[in-house]
């Protein structure tokens, strides 16, 4: 895998405790779709429906997808003032040195806003477990014996 910008090989790299392919010379690095979503995943959950990314204002570009060749397109991460390059194909996403740090932090203050409506979420979560466990159950027909 050659990288977008400089054609350097990409090596493996770990950040954020995720696998991506990283760029040894511009620092960038490469991240198929579902790594992305695992670099969300570390420091917020939006749950399945309100995940996948928002595509606005997608521009072309001269890199080229390290995948199939196709030109990379710009555009902008969700609600945010963050740029990142896509494949069109869906192989994944092309984030410049340290881009996918600035994601890293829009998510964790994301995450600071809505802490205290998760943590009643949570609570809830945690009742219906108990309600549904098998134990309450026999518990409750014990009484009714
Ligand atoms: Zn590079
Ligand atoms: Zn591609």
């Amino acid at each position: 895998m050659k990288c977008p910008r400089c054609k350097t090989d990409l090596a493996p790299a770990i950040r954020h405790k995720i696998k991506v392919n990283a760029c040894p010379s511009c620092k960038g690095m490469w991240l198929e779709r579902l790594e992305l979503e695992q670099l969300e995943d570390e420091v917020f959950d939006f749950g399945e429906h309100a995940k996948g990314t928002l595509v606005t204002d997608s521009t072309p570009t001269t890199d080229r997808c390290p995948e199939c060749n196709a030109s990379l397109s710009r555009f902008r991460y969700r609600f945010y003032d963050l740029e990142m390059e896509l494949c069109e194909n869906q192989h994944g996403f092309w984030l410049e040195a340290d881009e996918d740090t600035r994601v890293l932090e829009l998510m964790k203050r994301e995450e600071a806003d809505l802490e205290r409506k998760l943590v009643a979420e949570d609570r809830w979560a945690a009742t219906l477990k108990r309600l549904h466990s098998g134990s309450f159950v026999e518990k409750l027909r014990d009484l009714f014996r």
